[in-house]
This record gives structure tokens, C-alpha cells and sequence, in this order.
């Protein structure tokens, strides 16, 4: 178990490798790892706690990022993951990935089955409550994407919460809200970039015999694309857009990175993000960031801006 006291924020980094249009148009491949926990970007090094190299797997991304975040999860902690990083990068890829692929399962699956196989291998004394809500922060407002009309909630509190009790069930649970999602919106793959997405996961457990109670949740958030928008061209609603998720990743930053100094004042307040997840991070709660980056040459102003703010956080 986990010491207590020890406030964790765990800072990893991933590089995805070149896709075939990059390959196509002759971008370089830019990062140079170092060790397993430092990359070099125009001489510059960089270090998180670990940096995971264009090659690693989707397990091997989950035991370093979350594995013990499920086991403090269980011993009635809360945490938070997140994947940061420009649009493309991927951050999706890492929290999600192929839901129904064994390999290429992410990291919220992988969590799933886990929190299931130690239900499993518990005794008959010990009673599980597992629900899951899937939400997203668009303009600063909560939509619930397991309502079939993506409808609006002050909290996550008020969005639906689905008991489950099976890993099958927690993914047709996902499933559903993605399409949701997709009937929702006329361009999924803008909107994504443009929206926080959250799946929150809640744990119960009480000993039938003792009537010992614990809980944690887990919230896991895809971020949106964290790449500037031109400010010649940008006009209207897109303007707005681009200014609210400015506004609310840089409030993350400066939440985090109080968080890390261990300052007395942590501005919570400053972004609808934040004030949700306020009881999910710092404190004694488990939080890890991935940065997610774009290897290639063509992204290297996007990609240095990534590892500052990841600097920022350690
Ligand atoms: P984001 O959510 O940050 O916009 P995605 O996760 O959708 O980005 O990734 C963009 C594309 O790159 C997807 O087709 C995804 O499958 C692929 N991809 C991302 N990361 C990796 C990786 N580590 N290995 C292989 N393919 C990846
Ligand atoms: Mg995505």
C-alpha cells in the first residue's frame, strides 16, 4: 500500500511513431531517448519520471502509468490520468485504444479488467459497488454522454451513473457514450479536439462482516488538443473555442503545478476542470499526466511546447 502522506504526481511522456503521411512528406523523426526517463529535443534534454519510446507497448504504458494508481484506487484513494499533448498526438490512443483488442486495449480498459480480476480473487465478505459516468467539458459546460441527448449537468454528480458489474458492461457503457457523442456533434473528430472528455470511475466496497466501508473513484481525462489556434483566421465561435481550452489547460498547469511546489494556495476555482476534480487531485490523491508527443519534425514548436508543460508539473 501506499504511504498515505505522499502526495503523488507522476509525469511520464509518450511518443507516438511517424504515421505514413509524415513518412510520405519526409518529416524527420526529431526525439532522442536517453535512459528511461529523458528525451532530447533540439540539444534541449527533457525528464519526466519515465519517457516511453515510439515502440512501447499499450501493457507496457499501463503498468508504468497506472496499475498502481488501481491499487490505491482500491485502497480508497482517488486519482486522476490524464493524456495532455496537440491533436493527433495520442492521447486517445493511450487512454482508450482498441477496446476490444487484447494488445491494443489502453489504458482504461486495462484498468477495468484489473479493478474486475481483484473483485474476482476477493472473498465472499467483501461487497463491490463499481459505477462508471462518462462526461465531457465543452465550453466550461458538463455533457453527459450516456444520456442518448448528450444534455447538460452542473456536476458530474448529476450526470447518469451506470452501476456495472462485469468488464463487458463498462465497455458497451463506453461504446454507448461515443456514439452518443458522434450523434451529438457534426464533425466528431473537431469536436474531440475541442472538448474535455472524462470517464469517472467509482469504487465501493464493504466488509459484510465488519461493516468496514471504502471508496475511491478514478477520473480519466483525454484532454483536449492542447495546439494554438493561428490568431489570423480564427474568428467567432471557433475564437471562443480556442480561448476556453487555452484558459482551462493552462489553469490545469497552474493547479498542477502549485500542487507540485507544494504551495499553500491552489487556484482551483479558475477553470470548471479543476473545480470538478478538485477532490481528485493533490491532497493524498495519485495523479499522473501523459504527455503525449508527435516525433515528428513538421510538429517540433507543438511538441517543445508539450514538454514544458509537462516540465512544469515535476
Ligand atoms: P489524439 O487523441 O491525441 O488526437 P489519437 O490517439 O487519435 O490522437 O492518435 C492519432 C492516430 O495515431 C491514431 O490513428 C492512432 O491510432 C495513432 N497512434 C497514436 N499513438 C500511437 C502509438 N503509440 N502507436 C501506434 N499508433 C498510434
Ligand atoms: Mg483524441
Amino acid at each position: 500500500m501506499a504511504d498515505p502522506a505522499e502526495c503523488t504526481i507522476k509525469v511520464m511522456c509518450r511518443f507516438r511513431p511517424l504515421n505514413s503521411s509524415e513518412v510520405t512528406r519526409g518529416d524527420k523523426y526529431i526525439p532522442k531517448f536517453q535512459g528511461e526517463d529523458s528525451v532530447v529535443i533540439g540539444g534541449k534534454p527533457y525528464v519526466f519520471d519515465r519517457v516511453f519510446q515510439s515502440n512501447t507497448s499499450q501493457e507496457q504504458v499501463y503498468t508504468a502509468c497506472a496499475q498502481q494508481i488501481v491499487k490505491d484506487v482500491l485502497g480508497g484513494y482517488n486519482g486522476t490520468i490524464f493524456a495532455y499533448g496537440q491533436t493527433s498526438s495520442g492521447k486517445t490512443h493511450t487512454m482508450e485504444g482498441n477496446l476490444h483488442d487484447t494488445d491494443g486495449m489502453g489504458i482504461i480498459p486495462r484498468i477495468v479488467q484489473d479493478i474486475f480480476n481483484y473483485i474476482y480473487s476477493m472473498d465472499e465478505n467483501l461487497e463491490f459497488h463499481i459505477k462508471v459516468s462518462y462526461f465531457e467539458i465543452y465550453l466550461d459546460k458538463i455533457r453527459d454522454l450516456l444520456d442518448g441527448e448528450c444534455g447538460g449537468c452542473f456536476k458530474p454528480q448529476g450526470c447518469t451513473e451506470r452501476f456495472v458489474s462485469s468488464p463487458e458492461e463498462v465497455m458497451d457503457t463506453i461504446d454507448e457514450g461515443k456514439s452518443n457523442r458522434h450523434v451529438a456533434v457534426t464533425n466528431m473528430n473537431e469536436h474531440s479536439s475541442r472538448s474535455h472528455s472524462i470517464f469517472l470511475i467509482n469504487v465501493k466496497q464493504e466488509n459484510t462482516q465488519t461493516e468496514q466501508k471504502l471508496s475511491g473513484k478514478l477520473y480519466l481525462v483525454d484532454l483536449a488538443g492542447s495546439e494554438k489556434v493561428s490568431k489570423t483566421g480564427a474568428e467567432g465561435a471557433v475564437l471562443d473555442e480556442a480561448k476556453n481550452i487555452n484558459k482551462s489547460l493552462s489553469s490545469l498547469g497552474n493547479v498542477i503545478s502549485a500542487l507540485a511546489e507544494g504551495s499553500t494556495y491552489v487556484p482551483y476555482r479558475d477553470s470548471k476542470m479543476t473545480r470538478i476534480l478538485q477532490d481528485s487531485l493533490g491532497g493524498n490523491c495519485r495523479t499522473t499526466i501523459v504527455i503525449c508527443c508527435s516525433p515528428s519534425s513538421y510538429n517540433d514548436a507543438e511538441t517543445k511546447s508539450t514538454l514544458m508543460f509537462g516540465q512544469r508539473a515535476k
